[in-house]
């Protein structure tokens, strides 16, 4: 099977690539980027005056697949990652049961084969269910192809029982994601603590809930020379943090989400739980950071978060909502609109960071690339599009965002995935 997509400016990160070329795909590897490409194909997609990226990178995506399907599966997440444009996701492990041991990671991967659109890694927590007490089946999840561990959710309290998880991983070639929120500091808070919390009446979460662990990690990270990403990163601090840690040559990096380089506490209406996620919505001069981190290079990566719920745990008072945010569906019109539309990033700069250096962290040497002998994982994308986000169109389960009925400009309208054309618009 060939696929030629014509015509279409291929912005590659890693040739450096940023201009009008054909791609020809031949089944699941990528043959030639050319000008003027003559070839024979069975299938050739027009993509004149579209952007033709490699396929997105999701390194913090919530598939709620074992146990919650309620709220998402493999099968209706990899349909919202492949209309957003992302060919592969980083799964987190607080299913149910947590994924913790080889057996469970081997079981979701066998899986996803058959039920995902778009590849799935897999990750494996911390410690057993996630619960902070016993390290987890490290190496054998290692051996399942698990790349990293995390506690996403929560951090590992116990700073002990955090530095052996690292130590371990290490050991077994694992990365650690870090979701950096002290517990015992979060006192009820459902939302930035701040003006806006006030005047709703709501508890508050204040930055240094996220900047001690994000301290510590870096620091234990620093002690085993070890490879650590922070994860969903929302407060200046952070950024602040993670650009010292890598001027000082730590093997340190760092996400953004679309949600907290766009919204700000003030922009929450209402005590509604659509707006409550965690980390929170923070200040002004904490989007200001976050975005001057990606523009920097401070902030590797954009990530989602992808956290579906069903309505009902959503559309209550922030006290008794759940937290989370959908996100696969939008990161790429959202990211387009707000950072590059407005001059914050260029194009390449979005690859890099929604597709480049997300394989790279991994360490997925033929993916994050539109070049020759790389994986055909591919997106097709129209800057032109302009159109308002409609949840009811989404593929997720999940319906909750506060952007729903957002003007935005940039459209996916085409995604392959190991050379087939998994969505199309
Ligand atoms: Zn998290």
């Amino acid at each position: 099977m060939k696929i030629l997509i014509q015509n279409g400016h291929v912005v590659d990160p890693l040739t450096g690539v940023d201009e009008v070329c054909d791609v020809l795909v031949r089944d699941t590897d990528i043959e030639k980027v050319e000008k003027n490409l003559q070839a024979e194909a069975d299938r050739v997609i027009d993509a004149s005056g579209c952007y033709v990226m490699p396929g997105f990178i999701d390194l913090h995506v919530h598939l709620r697949d074992p146990g919650l399907t309620q709220k998402e599966t493999l099968s209706t997440g990899g349909m919202a990652a492949a209309r957003g444009g992302v060919t592969t996701v980083c799964a987190m492990p607080n299913t149910k049961p947590v994924i913790d041991t080889k057996e469970k990671v081997e079981e979701v991967h066998r899986r996803a084969k058959e039920e995902s659109l778009v590849h799935v890694i897999q990750l494996g927590s911390m410690t057993m269910g996630e619960c902070g007490e016993e390290l987890s089946d490290i190496e054998g999840m290692a051996q399942a192809g698990c790349y990293a561990l995390s506690e996403d959710g929560k951090s590992v309290m116990n700073a002990f029982l955090f530095r052996k998880a690292m130590r371990k991983a290490k050991e077994n070639d694992l990365l650690i994601f870090s979701h950096c929120e002290d517990i015992s500091m979060v006192e009820g808070g459902v939302m930035n603590a701040g003006k806006r919390a006030e005047e709703l009446g709501v508890k508050g979460i204040t930055n240094s809930v996220e900047d001690v662990i994000v301290a510590r990690d870096i620091l234990i990270a620093k002690e085993l020379d070890a490879t650590l990403h922070l994860c969903h990163c929302s407060t200046a601090d952070s950024v602040r943090m993670i650009k010292d840690a890598k001027e000082a040559g730590l093997k340190v990096t760092g996400e953004v989400c679309p949600h907290h380089f766009i919204l700000t506490d003030e922009d929450i209406p209402e005590n509604n739980g659509i707006w409550k996620m965690n980390p929170p919505l923070r200040s002004k001069a904490d989007v200001e950071a976050l975005r001057q981190g990606l523009k920097d290079g401070v902030m590797d990566v954009i990530s989602t978060d992808h956290a579906p719920h069903m309505m009902s745990e959503k559309d209550k008072p922030m006290e008794q909502a759940a937290f989370g945010i959908v996100g696969l569906e939008t990161s790429a019109c959202l990211t387009y609109t707000e950072l590059v539309e407005k001059g914050v990033l260029t194009v390449m700069q979005m690859a890099e960071k929604m597709s480049y250096n997300p394989a790279k962290i991994l360490g997925l040497k033929d993916r994050g690339s539109v070049s020759a002998g790389k994986k055909a994982d591919i997106v097709v994308f129209d800057p032109r599009r302009e159109y308002q986000i409609d949840v009811d169109t989404f593929a997720s389960k999940g319906k909750n965002t506060p952007f729903d009925g957002w003007e935005v400009k940039g459209e996916v309208c085409c995604t392959l995935a190991d050379g087939k054309i998994v969505y199309e618009k």
